[in-house]
């Protein structure tokens, strides 16, 4: 009781924005003291003998103390490096709700790089997925890592990133999946942050999609293409980066 007490007190008298570094920087504190040979990091290329758990069902060894990458974030670099152009060509990208640890590697490529969030804390950009204020046709890698299952109007959502991306170009998209489920579970009577919890996995989760997440996202006439990208990973780098169990990694390549 005194334990909630004392968190809801410290959020009500620190800003958010404050509240973030300060999880960054006890982070990278303990980074110092996690360093080793066990796990590594393929965005601060640092080695740890562990990582940090993570999850509401903590996952072990998820997190990087250092920069905070995840599985999933870490198999995307590889995603990226691999069978993007994103590290060698000009391109202009858009990234939704951007992972600390990539938007700094991004920043400093030679690409028009927009990042953007609907929570100004969390990006440099104020961008509504569901109303991108961009031209049609206008970006070549579009990334949507962990956002789409958190939007109510998921098909608005994904006509916008349709319109915004260029013949040819490549909208990438992430989620937590439930393999198990043949459909997509959705249901308007689960209201609560606890009910989410319950029901979806996370307490912020609009739906927990299931196998036919590939439909919903042909449904606005994008070809979709599911990598689990892991299997094309060397085993021993899959071990040392920790690349999660294709949950939360799978990635949808949409053209
Ligand atoms: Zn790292």
């Amino acid at each position: 009781m005194i334990n909630r007490l004392l968190k809801e007190a410290y959020k009500l008298i620190i800003p958010e924005k404050i509240r973030i570094e300060i999880i960054y920087l006890t982070n990278k504190i303990r980074s110092l003291f996690l360093r080793g040979n066990k796990f590594y990091c393929n965005y601060c290329q640092k080695g740890f003998r562990k990582f940090l758990p993570k999850g509401n069902i903590k996952r072990k060894n998820a997190m990087c103390p250092n920069c905070m990458s995840l599985e999933r974030t870490r198999l995307l670099l590889e995603y990226l490096k691999n069978e993007t152009e994103i590290f060698s060509k000009e391109l202009k990208v858009l990234h939704f709700a951007p992972e600390r640890c990539l938007f700094k590697l991004l920043k400093k490529e030679k690409l028009e790089y927009i990042d953007g969030d609907i929570n100004p804390l969390l990006a440099r950009n104020v961008i509504d997925i569901t109303n991108i204020k961009h031209l049609n046709n206008y970006f070549d890698i579009i990334i949507c890592s962990h956002v789409l299952g958190h939007i109510p109007d998921e098909k608005r959502a994904v006509n916008e990133l349709k319109r915004v991306l260029s013949p040819g170009g490549e909208l990438i998209i992430m989620s937590l999946i439930n393999f198990g489920l043949e459909k997509t579970y959705e249901n308007s009577n689960i209201k609560t942050a606890g009910e989410r919890l319950n029901h979806y996995g996370e307490p912020d989760l609009e739906r927990l999609y299931g196998r036919d997440i590939i439909s919903r996202l042909q449904e606005s006439g994008l070809n979709v293409e599911q990598i689990d990208y892991r299997e094309k990973v060397d085993k021993n780098l899959i071990v040392k980066l920790n690349l999660g169990d294709g949950c939360r990694e799978m990635i949808y390549k949409c053209t």
